[in-house]
């Protein structure tokens, strides 16, 4: 017998999808916690029973490396969150960032891509595919307009990251997908920041959606993970080519701290949402503070469309200090007790990321100004982040 995949129905509820779906406790003791499947290899009990597995591999527990019962858990419980018909679990975002455009491209194709994503999809875009002769044009996004005029005749995808990385613009997903379609193009976007509980693209009729699971997903700062979901046929296609060959696999382990991280995502999202909102709304009043880049600001020129198409705001957010001395940055983020200076973000813990990192090194080309500061809101109290703010900018 291979092992079916539950295919996730549209519609359901999330305390339902988060707690039971896809979890046969009978087969495992009645146990309330999944079982960890730490296995490589399953054995077949007929030359009948491994033909089928490897005739259905994409849904056969035949190799960890295909499908592992833990890790199939949990893309049954995101692709439901996604309203999607199937998903696949990666090793990292960025193998699933990676899995996802690779899938839909080959040399001498041309992809449209947001300007400012997440660095390493940067990379991706401007670095690694034109290697493999794929050719790239980066978009401003805020317009979707722009994705329109960077069409050419071998243009195969439109790829998108909104809010985007560190200064959070927003594109119109669905305007960027009636182009899409128009020019039967293929829609891709990294909802990371969003989560699954905030936006659901597939919904606004983008064809993969991604996530990068070490993010709000996992939730503690302790895994590494990415999904992405789509249609089956897609997902199946992607399971035979990319996912198979380049092997960035999802360990069994991390696909239980990312079921257990998941437990709890709805609780957090709405937690940060609301400790953000304070946050921003005591930063904005500050007058050392130049402006506060968040698109759930009434003031933010993407306000409207940042209520269309997320259900809440999320825990990140730039400001940019009201100063010219990289110093005096450097002082305020030094000064910040309670939140810790690190990269990503979407765990328990407040985190900043300094742009003034990036400055006065050969090495590092800065493409924003050295007063932007991200802050990620983590799962304290917005009166005990506020006062560590407030201390911090008294410094400066
Ligand atoms: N997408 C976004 C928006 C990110 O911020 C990141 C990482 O910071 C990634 C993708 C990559 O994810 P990972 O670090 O899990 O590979």
């Amino acid at each position: 017998m291979y092992y079916n995949i539950v295919l996730s129905k549209k519609g359901m509820d999330i305390s339902y999808i988060i707690n039971e779906l896809g979890e046969e406790r009978e087969r495992y003791f009645s146990a309330v916690a999944p079982p960890i499947i730490q296995t490589s290899n399953f054995a077949s009990s007929t030359v009948e029973d491994l033909r089928q597995k490897m005739l259905h591999e994409p849904e056969a527990t035949l190799y960890t490396r295909g499908n592992n019962p833990t890790v199939t858990m949990l893309e049954i419980k995101i692709a439901a969150l996604e309203g999607a018909e199937h998903a696949i679990a990666f090793g990292s975002g960025m193998a699933a960032v990676s899995a996802a455009v690779l899938s839909q491209v080959r040399a001498g194709d041309h992809v449209v891509s947001v300007k400012k994503p997440y660095s390493w999809t940067n990379a991706l875009m401007r670095q690694f595919l034109p290697r493999f002769g794929v050719e790239v044009s980066m978009v401003d996004g805020t317009l979707a307009d722009q994705y329109r005029q960077a069409i050419r005749p071998n243009t195969k995808v439109l790829y998108l990251e909104s809010p985007n990385s560190y200064t959070f613009e927003l594109q119109d997903i669905e305007a960027v997908v009636a182009i899409a379609k128009e020019y039967g193009l293929i829609t891709i976007i990294d909802n990371s920041f969003a989560s699954p509980i905030n936006q659901n693209p597939l919904a606004m009729g983008v064809d993969m959606v991604l996530h990068s699971a070490t993010k709000y997903i996992g939730g503690h700062s302790d895994t590494m993970g990415g999904i992405v979901c789509g249609s089956r046929e897609m997902i199946n296609r992607t399971f035979a080519s990319e996912f198979m060959t380049l092997g960035a696999v999802l360990s069994p382990h991390d696909a239980w701290l990312l079921l257990r991280g998941l437990r709890t995502l709805p609780v957090r999202m709405a937690r940060v949402a609301e400790t953000t909102r304070h946050v921003v709304a005591w930063l904005e009043r500050h007058a050392k503070v130049e402006r506060v880049l968040f698109p759930f600001l009434p003031s933010h020129p993407q306000y409207e469309l940042a209520q269309k198409q997320l259900r809440n705001n999320t825990g990140q957010f730039s400001i940019l200090l009201k100063t010219d001395d990289i110093q005096k940055v450097e002082l305020f983020c030094n000064s910040l007790q309670h939140f810790l200076m690190a990269a990503s973000w979407g765990g328990h813990e407040s985190l900043i990321f300094p742009i003034a990192a990036s400055y006065a090194s050969g090495k590092l080309k800065p493409t924003l100004p050295f007063n932007l500061v991200r802050f990620y809101v983590g799962l304290e109290d917005a009166d005990y982040l506020i006062r560590d703010i407030e201390q911090a900018l008294d410094k400066i």
